[in-house]
């Protein structure tokens, strides 16, 4: 490609409401424009990256043995009625009319047409397993659509469907895909882990992350140490520290019974500990939660956080959020900051850091006023269970000997084993051996390919602009002429485009007619991994530069770059 024919419209400030470095620079290089909030036109630079990127994806779902289809994107209500989630999705779930009144909706997420499409078309186990996938647009109404393609409302996604007869081919499957993503990732260029994670509102068994690490990833993920335990932060759970899961009950008796203290507008942890002058981890944070099977309180140690999933879960509950104040003051008779365990007739769970926590302060359940001197065994008892978000130092539940590291990651890819969920509610049943029917099993696989694209440079970028993985740049290589009047530089400039090219190297020819600093800028801020400058003075010595982007430049006979280039770009060679 010639730069002076392509249109890649490059700005020298960020846009003011870009907010992480992927979302500005993808606005510089002039890879995407804004059409509305988390809808975007890719321009040609976008649409090279995104299509590297897919391609990996397609070639690796083939290896693995899935082949290729295309769902529609407006798809019938019928099909997400009859799986239950138009009533469970919620409002990221765009629906819309069409002339006659009947409901559609812009699929998110393809369970219903694929599970709708096996079941019509497959009836003996002699046709499974199989796994069906498609690289296709998506839409969810996301409430908080930004940062540009990774978190946008109409975005493109790889999703993949298999079908199984038995849970061992199921996973078995899914290992498969484990290890496709894992290869996926890799030959992007990534540094990525796969991480245990919660199935969210898929549904489903079990499922797994892929998460690349940046610091600026919307994900909290631990891993540890000692073993290869790595999880969502949402979903960790947490081995228990010697002594923490142990009763205080034993010696409680002898202690001074709970005293009521006033605390007048002192409801926030921080706020009850500094005028008590006691540390928050004497303190037993309380909370309400509502859920569909009814109210319960929560508590950890005052320094901890509560996890909602984990909430959840130890409610046997399909979903738990926090109680309005109305929820609070009905079942404790105070108003949130104030409630505490003693004396309540609710439900009550709490973390295993509670247990063993003496002469604690919680709220006294009426305005104003807390506890001191309580006896977790002793003045009330709790449900205990694993509730509090992991975190840095938390000990592995697995080896149960290293200890959490916390990293910071962005989900690209998310694998699930789904079991029966769709299958059972769609009818996709097929015949077994002995001829009699059964729920076929199934796993689904999802990677974000704009998301892994805005992943790649959150993970790769300087001062200078992009610094793209060679595997998924929008061209590899690009070339320089210094004086685009220097008829010689000019023709060696060309002679090296086409031998380039020749070798099937996505080349980018910079023919404007710039000063070479101007090039050199652009050039670095859309990242190409390779830049060669031809000039009057290195074609003296029948050399051109060649520099690697972020490296040193140095000097090649012309004889030699592009063999060079070859061996810079890691391409194996031919036949
Ligand atoms: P998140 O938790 O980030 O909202 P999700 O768990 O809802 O994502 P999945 O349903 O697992 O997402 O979708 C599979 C993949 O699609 C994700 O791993 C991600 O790479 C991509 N993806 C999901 N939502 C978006 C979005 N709004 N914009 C871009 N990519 C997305
Ligand atoms: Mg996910």
């Amino acid at each position: 490609m010639r730069f002076s024919k392509l249109f890649a419209p490059t700005l020298r400030e960020s846009p003011a409401d870009a907010e992480v470095v992927s979302h500005k620079l993808m606005l510089r290089a002039g890879m995407i424009r804004k059409v509305a909030a988390g809808i975007y036109t890719l321009l040609p630079l976008g649409v090279n990256v995104l299509k590297s990127v897919e391609n990996i994806v397609r070639e690796e779902m083939m290896l693995a043995g899935a082949q290729e289809v295309t769902m529609p994107m407006v798809v019938p209500s019928e099909l997400w009625k009859e799986s239950g989630r138009w009533d469970e999705y919620g409002k990221e779930l765009l629906r819309l009319n069409d002339r006659h009144g009947r409901d559609f909706c812009l699929g998110p997420t393809h369970e219903e047409v694929v599970t709708n499409l096996v079941a019509g078309e497959v009836r003996s186990y002699k046709n499974l397993p199989m796994n069906l996938f498609q690289i296709q647009t998506k839409f969810r109404d996301e409430i908080r659509p930004r940062f540009g393609l990774m978190r946008g409302r109409e975005f493109v996604m790889k999703d993949a469907y298999s079908f199984h007869v038995t849970e061992e081919c199921a996973e078995k499957e899914y290992l498969n895909m484990k290890a496709a993503y894992s290869r996926i990732f890799e030959r992007c260029g990534l540094d990525f882990r796969a991480v245990e994670a919660d199935t969210g509102n898929i549904g489903g068994n079990f499922s797994h992350e892929f998460m690349v690490l940046a610091d600026t990833g919307e994900d909290a993920i631990v891993s540890c140490e000692k073993c290869d335990y790595a999880a969502n932060v949402e979903r960790a759970e947490i081995g228990l520290p010697a002594g923490e899961g142990a009763s205080s009950s034993e010696a409680a008796s002898s202690l001074p019974l709970p005293e009521k203290v006033s605390t007048p507008g002192k409801k926030s942890i921080d706020e009850v500990s500094e005028f008590l002058k006691v540390k928050p981890e004497t303190l037993i944070k309380s909370l309400v939660y509502n859920t569909d099977k009814g109210p319960v309180m929560a508590l950890v140690r005052g320094d901890l956080e509560i996890n909602n999933i984990k909430v959840k879960r130890a409610a046997s509950a399909s979903w738990a959020e926090l109680a309005s104040e109305d929820i609070v003051s009905e079942i404790t008779g105070a108003p949130s900051g104030y409630v505490g365990p003693v004396g309540l007739k609710g439900k009550l769970i709490a973390d295993f850091s509670v247990r063993s926590m003496r002469g604690a302060v919680t709220g006294a359940n009426e305005e104003g006023a807390h506890l001191r001197n309580v006896e977790p065994g002793r003045d009330f008892s709790a449900e205990y269970t694993d509730l509090r978000v992991a975190g840095s130092g938390d000990k592995c539940p697995r080896c149960d000997e290293g200890s959490f590291k916390l990293f910071r990651g962005i989900e690209v890819g998310h694998i699930f084993m789904l079991g029966t969920k769709y299958s059972e509610s769609m009818g996709a049943k097929f015949l077994d051996e002995n001829g009699k029917e059964k729920p076929m099993i199934m796993g689904c696989y999802g990677i974000g390919i704009g998301r892994t694209a805005a992943a790649a440079i959150e993970q790769n970028h300087d001062e200078a602009g992009i610094r793209w993985p060679v595997p998924i740049a929008p061209y590899q290589v690009c070339i320089a002429a210094v004086t685009m009047k220097d008829h010689d530089s000019l023709e060696l400039a060309e002679s090296l485009y086409f031998g380039l090219m020749d070798k099937g190297i996505p080349t980018l020819m910079d023919d404007r007619n710039e000063r070479a600093g101007v090039k050199f800028k652009d050039l670095d801020l859309i990242g190409i991994p390779v830049r060669i400058t031809v000039s009057t003075n290195t074609m003296k010595e029948e050399s051109v530069e060649i520099k690697e982007r972020g490296g040193e430049t140095r000097l090649v006979g012309y004889k030699d770059t592009v063999a060079e280039i070859i061996r810079i770009l890691k391409i194996p060679p031919s036949g």
